[in-house]
C-alpha cells in the first residue's frame, strides 16, 4: 500500500535518491529522472537537463498526474508523459525511477529479453520485465508504448533506451532499479563463461509461494 509523504519529505528524498542513482553509477550525465506521488493528483519530478547527482530540494518540479502540467517550479523533465501514464493507470505506484544503467542499456540495445529467472532474486524481486517498442524519449507515443506494455510489471527496459522500475514509495522503487542492472550484468557476464540455466518453472513457483509469501 502507498503511503503518501508530505511534500517537504518527499522532496528530501528525491534529492537523497538522486545522489545514489548517480553515485553507484546508475545513471550518467543528466540521464535519468525520479519522482514520487505526494497526494491523489500531484506528483513531484526532476527537473529536464539536471545531474541526478547534485539536485537540491526546490529544484523539484509539481505537476498534476490528470493533465501533466506544471502547478510550481521550473522546467520538469521530458518524461512527464511516461511519469504520469504509469500513476494513472497504475494505484499501487508511489514513484518512479528511470534511469540508463550500463548493462540494462546493453540489453536494451540489443533488443533481447531480461532473463529475471537466473537467479531467485531475480523472481522475487523483479519478475517478467516487459522490453517495451523503441519510441522517441519525451513522447506521449512512448508513455502509451510503455501503457500497453505488461501493466502489473515492476520493471521495464525501453528498446534502445534504457530501463524504468516503480515502486509504493522511492526506496522500493530505487532498489528495484540496483536489482535489475544487477540481473542485466549478470546476463551480460555469464554469457561470456557458458549457457546459464533459467531456474525451472516448479522452482520459480515455490520462490513465489514461500518466501513471496513471508515477505508480505
Ligand atoms: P530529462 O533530463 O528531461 O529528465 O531527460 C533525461 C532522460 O533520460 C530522457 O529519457
Ligand atoms: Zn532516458
Amino acid at each position: 500500500m502507498i503511503v503518501l509523504l508530505t511534500e517537504k519529505m518527499a522532496r528530501k528524498e528525491l534529492v537523497e535518491y538522486g545522489r545514489l542513482l548517480y553515485d553507484r553509477g546508475l545513471t550518467y550525465g543528466t540521464a535519468g529522472n525520479l519522482s514520487v506521488r505526494i497526494d491523489h493528483d500531484d506528483l513531484l519530478i526532476t527537473p529536464s537537463g539536471a545531474c541526478k547527482g547534485f539536485l537540491i530540494e526546490r529544484d523539484l518540479v509539481r505537476i498534476s498526474i490528470s493533465d501533466g502540467k506544471t502547478t510550481g517550479g521550473g522546467r520538469p523533465s521530458i518524461e512527464v508523459p511516461f511519469h504520469t501514464a504509469l500513476y494513472k493507470h497504475r494505484k499501487d505506484v508511489g514513484a518512479v525511477v528511470h534511469a540508463h544503467p550500463r548493462y540494462c542499456t546493453v540489453i536494451a540495445v540489443a533488443g533481447i529479453p531480461l532473463r529475471t529467472g537466473l537467479t531467485p532474486e531475480g523472481v522475487l524481486v523483479l519478475g517478467p520485465v516487459p522490453l517495451v517498442p523503441y519510441e522517441t524519449p519525451g513522447t506521449d507515443r512512448l508513455a502509451k508504448k510503455l501503457a500497453e506494455s505488461k501493466h502489473d510489471a515492476n520493471a521495464f527496459l525501453l528498446e534502445r533506451h534504457g530501463a524504468i522500475t516503480v515502486g509504493k514509495d522511492l526506496p522500493e522503487a530505487y532498489h528495484r532499479m540496483e536489482t535489475l542492472e544487477f540481473a542485466a550484468a549478470l546476463q551480460v557476464i555469464s554469457a561470456s563463461v557458458g549457457e546459464a540455466e533459467e531456474l525451472t518453472k516448479r522452482e520459480m513457483t515455490r520462490i513465489l509461494t514461500s518466501i513471496g509469501r513471508q515477505k508480505q
